[in-house]
């Protein structure tokens, strides 16, 4: 059977980069790997819009975000978390982890974070060492304003520590303009690699912190991580094949154009929204801090969204999300990141009208499917 996969990570791999991380191995002390090191951080620059400093780390995305706590917080520093939904909650879990005295603000699950908030929140207390913010709340399809809260964090002697795992490559992000102190991703999600990388950048500002920092750190230790790549490239082995990998999707990215990856990103919610609108479906997010990754729908009235994905998955081949925590069982979230096009939304569509139309929604067909048709026609 013909399968889709349309969940926010893993996201499906294009041909190229599958044939990319099928070459031969190489050495990781070789000149070779050396090469293939500093070439693809030198994309990743271009990507991320920064001249900071950028380690890609053999770990999912979480272990970019410990990586990112381990190295600025110590236990008792203060930390400001602000939080929309599931991953908020696991950056500040994180930080706890480590000690840390977190001020945990949630703005509600489908909320965007709002900067009145954070404002007060800085004017109230100068004592924050670290400010915790996700890009794309991948558990409810929101994104947040980085820039905004990055412009309200770099008056303070705070660092900014933004989570990007699901938005970076799919949502601009501009990490030296606005002054984000560390930025994580990771490769599964709009990077179009397998999961098993992350990527960290790490300002001067942070610099500061991090080589003070008392907490345990090892593995995860980005002072290391930068006595190594200043003399070699990584410490430890890496995940060679998947270095093979990102420089290839890397290179698709950029030959796309970082502003057309962006703005068909853009044209795929765009659509995917107007669909699930026309057939009288609820999402989660406002239009107007909506990610371009995913889009997070209700499940109608008395109709268990994990019963939709259960038809789909079976009769349709197509994999969307459920809802995590307190949203399991009543929203179902569509991808549309990383190497996703224009048809992945049609196919989508069309069978979600007919998994509604077999659970007992009423649906009249093809009202859906019309409604991204005249999004990519440019007619609405
Ligand atoms: N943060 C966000 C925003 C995510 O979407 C994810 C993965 N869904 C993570 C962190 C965790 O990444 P990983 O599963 O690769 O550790």
């Amino acid at each position: 059977d013909k399968k889709y996969l349309m969940i926010p990570g893993p996201t499906p791999v294009p041909p190229t980069v599958v044939a990319a991380m099928s070459q031969p191995l190489i050495g990781h002390r070789s000149d070779d790997f050396a090469k293939l090191h500093e070439q693809i951080v030198g994309k990743l620059k271009k990507v991320l819009q920064t001249n900071n400093d950028i380690f890609v780390l053999t770990n999912s995305g979480t272990g970019s975000l410990e990586t990112a706590i381990a190295n600025t917080v110590n236990p008792g520093d203060k930390v400001l978390a602000l939080i929309t939904g599931n991953f908020g909650e696991r950056f500040a879990n994180i930080a706890k982890a480590y000690g840390a005295k977190v001020d945990e603000v949630d703005f509600g699950w489908g909320n965007d974070v709002d900067l009145k908030v954070v404002e007060e929140k800085l004017a109230a207390d100068s004592g924050y060492k670290v400010v915790l913010a996700t890009q794309n709340e991948t558990s409810t399809g929101v994104k947040n304003d980085i820039a905004g809260i990055a412009a309200l964090v770099s008056k303070t002697p705070a660092l900014l520590l933004v989570d990007g795992v699901s938005g970076i490559g799919a949502i601009e992000h501009k990490t030296d303009e606005w002054g984000v102190d560390i930025l994580c991703t990771a490769s599964q999600k709009a990077l179009m690699l397998p999961p098993g990388l992350s990527v960290i950048t790490v300002s001067e500002k942070a610099w500061r912190v991090v080589n003070d920092n008392q907490s345990p750190r090892f593995y995860f230790s980005l002072p290391a991580a930068k006595k190594v790549y200043d003399k070699w490239n990584t410490a430890y082995t890496p995940g060679v094949s998947m270095f093979l990998g990102m420089d290839a999707a890397l290179d698709m990215m950029l030959a796309e154009g970082m502003d057309n990856v962006y703005a068909r990103h853009a044209l795929l919610a765009k659509a995917t929204r107007a669909a699930a609108k026309a057939l009288g479906l609820k999402l989660l997010s406002e239009d107007r801090c909506a990610s371009n990754a995913l889009t997070a729908v209700w499940s109608p009235e008395g109709i268990g969204a994990d019963d939709i994905r259960k038809v789909l998955k079976k009769q349709y081949g197509i994999t969307f999300a459920g809802g995590q925590g307190k949203l399991k069982g009543k929203i179902f979230r569509i991808a549309h990141m990383g190497f996703s096009d224009k048809m992945d939304i049609m196919i989508a569509i069309s069978a979600l009208e007919m998994a509604l139309a077999q659970v007992g929604y009423s649906v009249e067909l093809g009202t859906g499917v019309k409604a991204a048709q005249e999004v990519f026609l440019g007619k609405v």
